[in-house]
Parts: structure tokens; sequence; C-alpha cells
């Protein structure tokens, strides 16, 4: 059985008088919370402070980039050894923003993400269409091209230790989330692909979780679904009570899934 898992993305939110309370009031809501894994990914100026709020509870650090060089001259950008000393665990990897506004390529995704594994830290790769390519009927090309390319050159071995998310671009912070079934069949697709660049037994235990406009209202029925093991959370969990929630529900539907 898989670990539910769900990300917090606070994307370029946080200063510290906004992040301590933030991860202060997700730490002390999940206190009691069992059988589901939670990352928080503040900004990077707030790893720090919020490594030292989380630090002894269940709540895990990640960030949500990083470069593929381990030093050097690289102005502006941060090494993974950076993060891990932090005690950063998790790192965001491809996310759409990203792809889009800097315009990193499935190549640089790669880089990252060896590095990433080569660091000990676990990448979420993120790949997913765009409105355009659903219409065309390109989803599944588009996410096979963005798996495959994101993971080229990672041995087989080491693919078990990635988590993917599958986040549909048209999703996310629009409020229109991917149906239970859409965001499913993806991810029974991106699997059988990773049974395919691993192995059968890593690809049932790799997560696949489901990113695009989750909130209370749905986690729930996202995670009821076998093949989405969880959530990555945008806007939603800039709401500690609310990210809570999404995080409750998704373990009870993993509970509830595994009996
Ligand atoms: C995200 O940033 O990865 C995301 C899914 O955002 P939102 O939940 O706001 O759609």
């Amino acid at each position: 059985m898989r670990m539910p898992l769900c990300v917090g993305n606070w994307k370029m939110f946080g200063t510290l008088a906004e992040a301590r309370p933030l991860a202060t009031g997700v730490r002390d809501g999940l206190r009691r919370t069992k059988d589901v894994e939670t990352v928080l990914c503040p900004p990077f100026t707030a790893l720090q402070a919020v490594g030292e709020i989380l630090a002894g509870s269940s709540v895990v650090l990640g960030a949500q980039n990083c470069h593929p060089e381990p030093s050097g001259a690289h102005t502006g950008e941060i090494a993974p050894p950076m993060l891990t000393e932090l005690g950063c665990r998790y790192v965001i990897l491809g996310h759409s923003e990203r792809r889009r506004e800097v315009g990193e390529t499935d190549e640089l995704i790669n880089r990252k993400t060896r590095a990433a594994l080569a660091h000990g830290l676990t990448p979420i790769l993120c790949v997913g269409e765009t409105a355009e390519e659903r219409r065309q009927g390109l989803t599944f090309t588009t996410v096979e091209g963005q798996l495959r390319a994101g993971l080229a050159e990672v041995p087989a071995e080491a693919i078990a230790g990635v988590v993917l998310a599958y986040e549909p671009v048209w999703a996310i912070g629009t409020g229109a989330n991917a149906t239970p079934s859409q965001a499913a069949e993806v991810h029974g697709y991106l699997r059988g692909l990773l049974s395919e660049l691993a192995s059968k037994d890593a690809a049932g235990a790799i997560r696949i979780v489901y990113g695009g406009s989750v909130k209370g209202e749905n986690a729930e029925l996202l995670a009821a679904e076998s093949e989405i093991d969880g959530a990555l959370v945008g806007g939603a969990s800039l709401n500690a009570q609310g990210f809570v929630t999404i995080v409750k529900k998704t373990a009870r539907a993993g509970a509830v899934r595994g009996n």
C-alpha cells in the first residue's frame, strides 16, 4: 500500500511574518493525524524558519526548485546541498509555472531530477498538459514525453525514489480541477510507463499525486481513486486550516482505500 502524500506549494507567498503562523498552524493541526505524509514547500527565504517550526513533527520540509549543479557561478540559484543542509527532503521540479515563466526545458528538468536524487532529495516531478493539448487529444502524448524526458538516464532502481505529480496546466490556480476519473486515467497511464522504465514493483510503489485546484471540497473524492496517492496543493495550502482539512480528508480516503 502506498502512503498518501500531501504537498503544500506556497509558491511566491510567505514573508517570515506569514510563513511562521502558517507552518505552526499546519504542524499543530496535524498532530494527531496518521497514515499520511505531509510536506510544506515554502519559498527559499522561509525554509530555515519553517524547518525550525516543523522539527520533531510529522510534517516535513520541501523546496520549490533547485539548480542541477552542486555549486558554481550561478547567480541567484540554490543548489541541492543547500537544501539538504536546511533539512529539505523533497523538491518540486518541472512545475508548469517554471516551464512557462522561465522556460525550463525537459532537458534541464532531467538534470535537476538527477541532481536531486544524487543529493538525497526526493524529486516531485510535475507533468501535465495544457487545455489546448487536451482539446487536441494530446494529453497522453504530452505527459509521456515529459515523463520519459524527465527520467532520462535515471537508473531503473533510482526511479523508485521519485514522486510524480500530475498537474494539468488548465487546472492550476483556476478553480477547475480535473475530475477524479480524468486524473485517475492519466495516473494509470503514467504508472504503466513507470513499469516499463523501472519495474512493475517499483511502479506499484511510486506515489503519483494530483495537483490542480485541490481544496477541502474535492480532496476526498480525488484521493478515493486507487490511482491517486495524494495531492500537490497550491492556493489552498496558504490557509492552515484549509490545508489541514485536505490532508485529513486525503488520509481518510487513503485508509478507506487500503481496507
Ligand atoms: C500548484 O501550484 O502546483 C497547484 C496545483 O496550484 P493550485 O492548487 O492553486 O491549483
